[in-house]
């Protein structure tokens, strides 16, 4: 029934979810259903487009059709919380989730249990840099729960010497430095706004955008318009993924600065929460393929 390229859905496939608003971008469904087919796992990947005011419909709903898990993107990574049964420590630390898992336990009942892939995913391709990056100063755009991953894994992993949060909403913001205090030991953590922040991304070493502006379709977006802010000797890492080059990669890169655009955590995330859901390895390589072949490079 099934073989290593081909999975046959029938009556015992376990469905996995992605819950967002949009979703209609997403490489995910590619990513996870390439790998279950790849290696011959009876899953399948949907994604969801669930505005807020059906989230907690569509978390019941997990419990309810017998869902093996869901991931969570914008704009639902913190509003989810309250609606699952548990979270990992990480998870509960950075105060957002992108991955459930449906845990059956042994009352038979199915617990949902929340997890934050999105710390080991940021952290992946920063690795080479990590050495030079401590004691450093670093800029977070944005203030969401990508932001958060971002802080906590800075803070827990990077040790930079400043770490400035730039914050269209100042209140999103300071409720972010607030809620990771207990990480911020040297108390590096501090929130600016857009307007105030020209010094700031001038002398960081690691500029992060966590915003989705810039992102498929509105390309011709930028969260730092001020393109000649950045220089050699710099490294802009956005996180988004659609376009693979934003604007924001394209203006720093043709100034001098390094780039890292969103995919390679989106991958290293992705196969984080493969692993938990079904207990193997993503098949990165047959991945990478699928995405090139989609994305026609
Ligand atoms: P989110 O929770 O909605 O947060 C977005 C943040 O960006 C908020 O602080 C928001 O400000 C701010 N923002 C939005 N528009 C802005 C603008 N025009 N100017 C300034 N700030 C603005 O979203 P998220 O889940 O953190 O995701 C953020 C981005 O990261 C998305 O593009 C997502 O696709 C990407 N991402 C990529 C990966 C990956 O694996 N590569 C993983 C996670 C996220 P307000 O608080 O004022 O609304």
């Amino acid at each position: 029934m099934i073989s290593a390229t081909h999975v046959l859905i029938d009556a015992s496939t376990r469905p996995i979810a992605l819950l967002g608003d949009p979703v209609a971008h997403s490489f995910s469904p590619l990513i996870h259903n390439t790998g279950f087919r790849v290696q011959g796992l009876s899953y399948v990947y949907l994604a969801c487009r669930v505005p807020p005011q059906a989230l907690a419909e569509a978390v019941a709903g997990l419990r309810a059709l017998g869902f093996a898990g869901a991931n969570v993107t914008i704009p639902h990574k913190e509003a989810v919380l309250p609606l699952l049964d548990r979270c990992t420590p990480g998870a509960k630390a950075v105060g957002a989730v992108n991955t459930i898992l449906c845990l059956p336990n042994a009352q038979g009942k199915t617990e949902l249990v929340g997890e934050n892939t999105d710390v080991a995913g940021f952290l992946a391709p920063l690795k080479p840099f990590l050495p030079s990056l401590e004691n450093s100063e670093v800029v977070i755009l944005g203030a969401g729960g990508a932001a958060r991953a971002v802080v906590y894994a800075l803070l827990t992993h990077v040790h930079p010497a400043r770490l400035t949060l730039l914050a269209r909403n100042p209140k999103r913001g300071e409720t972010l430095a607030t809620d990771m205090a207990a990480y911020d030991t040297r108390h590096v953590l501090r929130v600016v706004p857009f307007a105030a922040a020209g010094a700031a991304v001038r002398t960081a070493h690691l500029v992060v955008n966590a915003t989705p502006v810039g992102m498929h379709p509105h390309d011709q977006e930028t969260p730092w318009p001020h393109a000649t802010d950045f220089h050699e000797g710099q490294l802009v890492y956005d996180l988004i993924y659609n376009p693979l080059r934003t604007r924001l990669l394209r203006e720093a890169a043709a100034r001098g600065a390094t780039t890292i655009g969103g995919l390679e955590m989106l991958l290293a995330q992705a196969a984080a929460a493969y692993k938990w859901w079904t207990g193997h390895e993503l098949p990165l390589q047959a991945v990478r393929a699928a995405l090139q072949s989609s994305l026609g490079s």
